[in-house]
């Protein structure tokens, strides 16, 4: 059983890393804005809930996601442990987790802190582009698809996310400083914090994360 959580502002890394870690341990990533990402399309009342709270870079109400949470880790494939990417965000979140955790008689591993300053994160955002049909993410620069606007994965069509768009940014990092920052300081206080420099290259990031995750 391995429980990691990945925390870190917009844009540093998580879902990349989370992606590759997640087929090397054969344990499932956990993404709550993918998950949030496919009620919006799919319509459900859930999607429409969350859509306008996402639209403008703010949290979904904490009693959504965390029932998201709740049913996701609940399935078999968690068993083996997963990891949480981009939950929690809140301290409201933090001791919902503690307490699903607890009732299952599970702990937190690591918590992953992905660490890189605001200006380098902004202009990963910028030039991020999702999958529109899997949710592969690329970057223009750093990690392009093999075919421009198409996945390498699945040849679907590459799009950007509505809240990638430069003002909408800026909220989702006001959101974060206020919000999320505050649980660095509850992780390492409980000693499962763990620091990972997010500014280095994908492929650099990648080996320091698995000597730091995969660990017995
Ligand atoms: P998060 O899940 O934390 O929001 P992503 O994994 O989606 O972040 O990455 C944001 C953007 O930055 C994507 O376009 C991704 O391809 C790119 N990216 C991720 N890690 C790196 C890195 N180490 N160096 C450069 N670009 C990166
Ligand atoms: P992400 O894909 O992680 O960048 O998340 C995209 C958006 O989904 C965020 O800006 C929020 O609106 C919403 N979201 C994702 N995770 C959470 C969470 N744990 N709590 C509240 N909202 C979330």
């Amino acid at each position: 059983m391995k429980i990691l959580i990945f925390l870190g502002p917009p844009g540093s890394g998580k879902g990349t890393q989370a992606k590759r870690l997640a087929d090397k341990m054969k344990i499932p990533q956990i993404a709550l804005g993918d998950i949030l990402r496919e009620e919006v399309r799919a319509g459900s009342e859930i999607g429409n809930k969350a859509k306008s709270f996402m639209n403008a870079g703010k949290l979904v109400p904490d009693e959504v996601t965390i029932e998201l949470t709740r049913l996701r880790i609940g399935r078999e494939d968690c068993r083996r442990g997963f990891i949480l990417d981009g939950f929690p965000r809140s301290v409201v979140q933090a001791d919902a987790l503690d307490k699903m955790l607890a009732g299952k008689k599970w702990k937190i591993d690591r918590v992953i802190y992905f660490q890189i300053p605001e200006e380098a994160v902004v202009a990963r955002l910028a030039e991020r582009r999702s999958c529109k049909k899997c949710g592969a993410v690329y970057h223009l620069r750093h990690n392009p698809p093999k075919v421009a606007g198409k996945c390498d994965a699945c040849g679907g069509e590459l799009y950007q996310r509505d809240d990638d768009k430069e003002n909408v940014i800026r909220s989702r990092f006001e959101v974060y400083a206020k919000q999320t920052r505050p649980l660095i300081e509850r992780y390492s206080g409980a000693g499962e914090l763990v620091e990972l420099d997010a500014s280095k290259p994908i492929d650099e990031v990648n080996v320091k994360l698995a000597a730091i995750a995969v660990v017995p």
